[in-house]
């Protein structure tokens, strides 16, 4: 290899591919020679896969046996910084490498030739005869300059039928080329005017931009209640990136989120940025991927994995909502994209900006070390005030069995239903009803491969698994006893809550939120913008609507059962109790109206209700943070998850016992190991589950720890093990 990382035509290079193997292969450079990080297409046996020219050779076998590589693919090579960062990552999560470059991959086809597809511009001929239809065409060309339009977007425009512009083509009127659809994506302009900013705000972009002008590393954790214009600031942090010439990224949990969000991005910088997540099509993959490694994606506005993009020189990554579980990754790389947003950019010399209402402990407790900066906003921007948040206490309310609404909160949402305001009902709980019970025999209906029961969707008519998705027709009899006629739900999902409000408020229109009653994600945003627009008297929604949507028209949020998630097993319950229950009730009054959350609860009395009722933030935080200390449980100790699973539970059990038994290299780094115990959830998809659980004082040498630990098992058959480092679900 020569000092520029380049290797000549025959020289020995390792590739590291996709596939599932546990070292890099040796190949001869092709034809011309490749550079270091050249993404490559090699033979393995028969087949021919995707590579990265990681290294020179390892060699120590008869080199004429060494096959070429394939071919270089016309994309940029990875960079040095993003193999670190693979590298780092894979240590981190104790993740094979082919696995890394297959997450940092995720694109289809990267090496075919660009495609192509169909563009119009003007042409230069007049036609025979002129229509307003067709009028309206060459208006639309003339108006737009020399710019050309895909027929789609070139019919809708002008309003007129594809056949229009087809005639148009045939007299010369219009020109129709082919292009490379893989395009650069239109220039952001961050020196458009933006919105003007209040005292508050200008001074936390203020504080943004400095840091972001040393061009040096720095995590920033910005907390504002919601409305305060985080969005607003952190634009303005995008704005700085793009005006340095580095790229950024925003992070969003959900997709739904991002039609609104688009549309701001669009409004401050004069076009859409680039999208990355699950919904986009492969061809907008590929070009985003593209584009992205050789600079000609500014902006990126995506899901976790947009982490993952060759950025060419990353200057911002922004994670919105960076409390939010999504994004945890918790099959194939166990991997928190916050987290490893702050590693990415301590590697590329980059700025992280974590915005929230409510952050995430380890955030907080960062931002107390003094290891991340933190800027706060504490008031919402213009006239919006914060929700005014009550108690109902349930133990005082007069409750008809099979009914979850109280007459409290029924009061309040015929007050607002009277005022033409909207009311949000909230609970956390998809389907039904969690439970169908069989009163003759007392059964209750559950997965047959799994360890948990089936919820009634009565929506879709069947039981359906929550956790591996099964589902079966509601039966007429118990499947247990035979008797008929005896099946009763128990409990509330979102489906019986929207039966009760229909039946109490008949005048009244109400929407249901939740994510598995669209199609699509398309559908969602639909009904989203329908009920901001005020279309619905009372929207009924699970954790979905807890999530960045405005609804200006929303005064009211009734939590139908605020201590649901406070006695999980998890360690974490009491903190997602308040972070859930704080968003939920900032959807309230965000326009000029002010709003009120009234919390139905049987423990009002409890500190966690007792905290999120005061507001008092900064108290929750220092007792859950003492509390945890205590227990030498995350941020303030480390964890890890072993997850062993098999068709059969006593050898899943035994290769636990034998993994307990066998913990020196735990012990020697300060760690402890605690099980093997049946998961939470002890059968998923007909697999047992068996759980340890790895524990150790903060800074101890953990993955390290580990790797030597399971290293020496060889497991047979159907057994699998998984790790998860700093797990953030236990089930
Ligand atoms: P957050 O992200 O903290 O929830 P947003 O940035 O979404 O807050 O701001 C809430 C609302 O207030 C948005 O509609 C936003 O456009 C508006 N807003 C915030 N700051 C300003 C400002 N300085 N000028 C005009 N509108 C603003
Ligand atoms: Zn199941």
């Amino acid at each position: 290899m020569s000092a520029n990382g380049f290797f000549d035509e025959g020289e020995l290079v390792a590739v590291l591919t996709t596939q599932p193997l546990d070292r890099t292969l040796d190949y001869k450079a092709p034809e011309g020679g490749c550079f270091l990080g050249a993404f490559v297409e090699v033979p393995l046996g028969p087949r021919k896969v995707l590579g990265v020219v990681w290294g020179p050779g390892q060699g120590g076998f008869d080199l004429s046996k060494a096959r070429s590589v394939i071919r270089v693919l016309e994309v940029a090579p990875m960079r040095e910084e993003m193999r670190v960062f693979l590298g780092k990552v894979a240590d981190y999560t104790l993740t094979p490498m082919p696995a890394m470059l297959r997450l940092a991959t995720r694109a289809p086809g990267l090496g075919d030739p660009p495609s192509m597809r169909k563009i119009y511009r003007l042409g230069g001929s007049e036609p025979d005869r002129i229509t307003d239809a067709r009028k309206r065409v060459l208006e639309v060309l003339q108006n737009y300059g020399g710019l050309a339009f895909t027929l789609k977007e070139l019919a809708e425009q002008a309003g007129v039928t594809s056949s229009v512009v087809k005639g148009l083509v045939k007299q010369g009127a219009v020109r129709e080329e082919d292009s490379p659809r893989d395009l650069p994506y239109p220039l952001l302009d961050p020196d458009l005017p933006g919105k003007s900013l209040t005292e508050d705000q200008a001074e936390a972009v203020a504080r943004l931009h400095s840091g972001q002008r040393t061009g040096d590393y720095g995590t920033t954790l910005l907390k504002g209640v919601t409305g305060s214009g985080k969005t607003e600031v952190y634009l303005e942090a995008v704005a700085e990136a793009l005006r340095m010439g580095r790229q950024a990224l925003v992070l969003l949990p959900e997709i739904a989120l991002t039609a609104e969000f688009l549309t701001r991005v669009e409004t401050r910088f004069g076009a859409r940025p680039a999208e990355w997540h699950s919904g986009a099509t492969m061809t907008e993959r590929r070009r985003v991927w593209r584009m992205v490694g050789q600079g000609d994606a500014q902006l990126v506005v995506g899901a976790r994995s947009a982490l993952f993009l060759p950025f060419r020189d990353l200057g911002l990554v922004v994670v919105d909502e960076e409390h939010d579980t999504s994004y945890k990754q918790e099959d194939g790389v166990h991997y928190s994209a916050r987290d490893m947003a702050v590693l990415r950019s301590a590697i590329c010399g980059g700025r992280v900006v974590l915005a929230s209402a409510t952050p995430s402990l380890e955030s907080w407790a960062n931002a107390e070390a003094g290891k991340y900066d933190r800027i706060d906003l504490t008031s919402r921007f213009g006239d919006a005030v914060l929700p005014e948040m009550k108690p109902i206490d349930m133990r005082a309310e007069q409750m008809q069995p099979g009914t979850w609404i109280s007459p409290s909160l029924r009061q309040a949402v015929r007050q607002r239903i009277e005022k033409g305001e909207q009311s949000l009902l909230f609970i956390n709980r998809r389907g039904y009803a969690p439970v169908t019970l069989c009163r003759a025999c007392g059964e209750q209906i559950a997965c047959d491969h799994c360890d948990a029961r089936m919820v009634e969707h009565r929506f879709l008519k069947r039981l359906m698994c929550h956790q591996c998705g099964e589902t079966k027709p509601m039966p007429e009899a118990c499947p247990s006893c035979g008797v008929e006629g005896k099946l009763a739900p128990v409990g509330p999902g979102i489906e019986r809550l929207a039966e009760e409000a229909e039946a109490t408020f008949p005048e009244a229109k109400i929407a249901m939120l939740s994510s598995d009653l669209f199609g699509s994600a398309r559908a969602l945003k639909a009904k989203i913008e329908e009920i901001a627009e005020g279309d619905a008297d009372i929207v009924i929604g699970t954790q979905l609507v807890a999530k960045g949507h405005n609804f200006p028209k929303l005064t009211l949020v009734g939590v139908i059962d605020a201590d649901l998630s406070l006695h999980g097993a998890d360690l974490r319950a009491a903190e997602r109790t308040f972070q859930l229950m704080r968003q939920v009730a900032g959807r309230a009054g965000r326009a000029d109206k002010p709003g009120q959350a009234l919390l139905q609860t049987f423990q009002p009395e409890h500190p966690v209700i007792r905290a999120i009722l005061s507001g008092d933030e900064e108290g929750f935080w220092k007792a859950e943070a003492a509390g945890r200390q205590a227990a030498g449980v995350p941020p303030y100790g480390r964890m890890a998850g072993i997850v062993l699973s098999g068709p059969e539970v006593g050898p899943v059990f035994d290769i636990g016992n034998a993994l307990a038994r066998n913990d020196a290299p735990l012990r020697d780094a300060g760690a402890q190991v605690f099980g093997p115990a049946p998961a939470p959830i002890a059968r998923i998809r007909g697999r047992h589950r068996v759980r340890l659980l790895v524990k150790a004082p903060k800074g101890a040498p953990i993955q390290d720890a580990i790797a030597r630990w399971i290293a020496p098992l060889s497991l047979k058959g159907d057994i699998r093990l998984t790790v998860d480092i700093d797990p953030q679900s236990f089930y």
